[in-house]
């Protein structure tokens, strides 16, 4: 009598790759070794890529950004303990930003817990703070039904972070084949995706009203909406209505910088006027200075829309519209379809901010139009400016971070398609670029990634280069070396004193450092360039080449301000 056919057996490692990939995952971040080095490989097997990195921070960035830019959630995966700490940097991340992230943990095994296990810690409390549900597999029966829970948490409602917590005596269980299938169909009826319902039609016809009476109405539209993927009823609804429009840093690109209706240039003349707001996807926080005067005029009506009926209760507008960016924007020009109406060039509003915009443009560009060298921070961004749009579509995904090098980068780069451009975002993260950079290039293969960073926000991930080289990334990461955080030893004779007065300043780097060097120890080119004939030179080299990539830019040490905008906070 033949024996009966070996059943084939699936560990916990395994069913979570499997559950990952059968909820369609496609992509995992992170950082392999005890408990969880086995999971890696199984997802690999099971058509997921996994981008090992050299630190879970760098990772929980990528996770992070990766949500964003495919509004799937991101996978972070690391390992226990102080892996788990890390990984809440990036976890973090997603729940500032309201992107969808998961990360899973391996944790200690659970009959040792308490009692000084190897990486032991109650990492289910730990990341409690920064995630939307926290839930640990405590047998493998439970693996599937979890997974489904946090990937579907993480992406519905208002996104964020999700953790999922694997003992390592879980990850060593075993089921058999015939039970996972049956574990994975169970947990695919039992996990219910949250709706949210739209808005009733009532609202949609006020929100309309307001727009239509407004004698100065304005458009600003956030990450949110670039999330909901809300481009193209924008693009409708401001064409259609020639209201004039403000996109936040991350919004930049859901309709191009060079409408001839965005008021970016004319911001504080479009937010310090506007009678009425239409905010779309964006919330009224520290970036958009709370929708409060003296930034905002006291009298403002506020319309907003966001998926989440939390922030509009926090902020109390004239008008809340709950429900999908995307779907909400439809309904608002459905309903004007019927009765339209349009500003038209020669309205007052469109005209003040139509001139407003286009003086301060015209003295922008006659600032940019000088090559000063020394480099100061506008030199060079303009050259970088021109090279990406010379790159036409698809546009290059640009990631920015740094004081100045943000500040002048955002008002000087100019972002002509969605999602296209990633920096510190809502909290201010510094140390995102190489993480947001890697993620931007597996979520999008068909785009160039190109970084503008300061020479600190490069020096937090750094050893990431070697990832771009091993992966062969097509991602050029320009580091405008200054020197230092903000630049050169700016204290007065008056303050160095004590001690230490001889140590580098506290905001000093070695200067000159050969960060281009770096890229050349795992394989990469590097370009250390002072001129623009030589910045010129290694970008067009660079990007045609679409191959890792650091450009060295040397910056006089005292060009920009210390903090960059945000002097008054420091
Ligand atoms: P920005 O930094 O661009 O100003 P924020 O991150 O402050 O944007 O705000 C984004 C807002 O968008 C959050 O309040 C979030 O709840 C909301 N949001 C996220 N997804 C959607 C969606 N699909 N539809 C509408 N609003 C969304």
């Amino acid at each position: 009598q033949n024996p009966p056919p070996k059943q084939t057996q699936h560990d916990g490692n395994s069913l979570v790759a499997l559950s990952l990939a059968r909820a369609g995952c496609t992509h995992m971040f992170g950082v392999v070794g005890i408990p969880v080095t086995a999971l890696a490989t199984r997802a690999v097997a099971l058509g997921i890529r996994f981008i090992a990195f050299h630190n879970e921070q760098s990772a929980g960035y990528a996770a992070s950004a990766y949500g964003y830019l495919t509004g799937r959630p991101g996978l972070l995966l690391t390992v226990s303990g102080p892996g788990c700490v890390h990984g809440l940097a990036g976890l973090s991340n997603a729940a500032a930003n309201a992107w969808p992230a998961v990360m899973i943990a391996g944790s200690c095994d659970q009959e040792y817990f308490g009692k000084g296990d190897f990486q032991e810690l109650d990492q289910v409390e730990a990341v409690k703070p920064f995630s939307k549900l926290s839930v640990r597999a405590r047998d493998i029966k439970d693996v599937p039904r979890c997974v489904f829970q946090v990937l579907g948490k993480a992406a519905s409602g208002r996104p964020g972070g999700c953790y999922l917590d694997l003992p390592s005596d879980v990850l060593h269980q075993t089921v058999s084949e015939a039970e996972a299938e049956q574990l994975l169909v169970d947990a695919e009826k039992e996990v219910k995706v949250e709706v949210i319902e739209a808005v009733g039609q009532s609202e949609i016809e006020k929100a309309v009203s307001l727009l239509r009476h407004a004698e100065r109405p304005l458009i600003v539209f956030g990450k949110g909406a670039a999330i909901a993927r809300a481009e193209n009823g924008l693009k409708k609804l401001v064409e259609t209505t020639g209201i004039p429009f403000l996109p936040t840093p991350m919004g930049k690109g859901l309709l191009p910088d060079t409408h001839e209706l965005a008021a970016t240039a004319a911001r504080s003349l479009a937010i310090g006027k506007c009678d009425v707001a239409l905010v779309v996807g964006a919330r009224l926080n520290w970036l958009l200075h709370f929708g409060e005067p003296p930034k905002w005029s006291k009298d403002v009506k506020f319309i907003l829309v966001d998926i989440s009926n939390e922030e509009i209760e926090l902020r109390k507008p004239c008008l809340g519209l709950v429900g999908d960016a995307a779907k909400v924007v439809e309904m608002i020009n459905k309903e004007i379809k019927d009765d339209p109406f349009c500003l038209g060039k020669t309205h007052p509003w469109v005209e003040a901010i139509g001139k407003k915009a286009s003086d301060n443009v015209s003295r922008m560009e006659a600032q940019l139009a000088k090559d000063v060298v020394p480099f100061n921070f506008l030199t060079p961004m303009r050259i970088i400016r021109d090279e990406i749009l010379r790159m036409g579509s698809p546009a290059p995904i640009v990631v920015s971070e740094g004081a100045n090098t943000m500040d002048v980068g955002r008002s000087v780069l100019v972002q002509t398609e969605p999602r296209t451009r990633l920096d510190a975002g809502t909290w201010g993260t510094m140390g995102v670029g190489l993480g947001y950079c890697i993620a931007a290039a597996v979520a999008s293969p068909d785009r160039l990634v190109v970084a503008v960073e300061g020479d600190s926000g490069f020096g937090f991930s750094a050893m990431e280069v070697e990832t771009l080289v091993r992966y062969q990334l097509p991602v050029v990461v320009i580091v405008f070396n200054n020197g230092g955080v903000y630049g050169g030893d700016r204290r007065s004779p008056e303050e160095i004193t004590g001690p230490f007065k001889d140590d580098p300043a506290p905001t000093s780097f070695v200067p000159g450092a050969a960060y281009h060097l770096l890229i050349e120890a795992f394989g990469g080119k590097g370009y250390l360039v002072g001129t623009p004939e030589e910045l010129k030179s290694a970008l067009s080299e660079s990007f045609a080449a679409r191959k890792p990539a650091v450009i060295n830019v040397t910056i006089d040490p005292y060009a920009g301000a210390e903090s960059g905008r945000l002097q008054h906070k420091n």
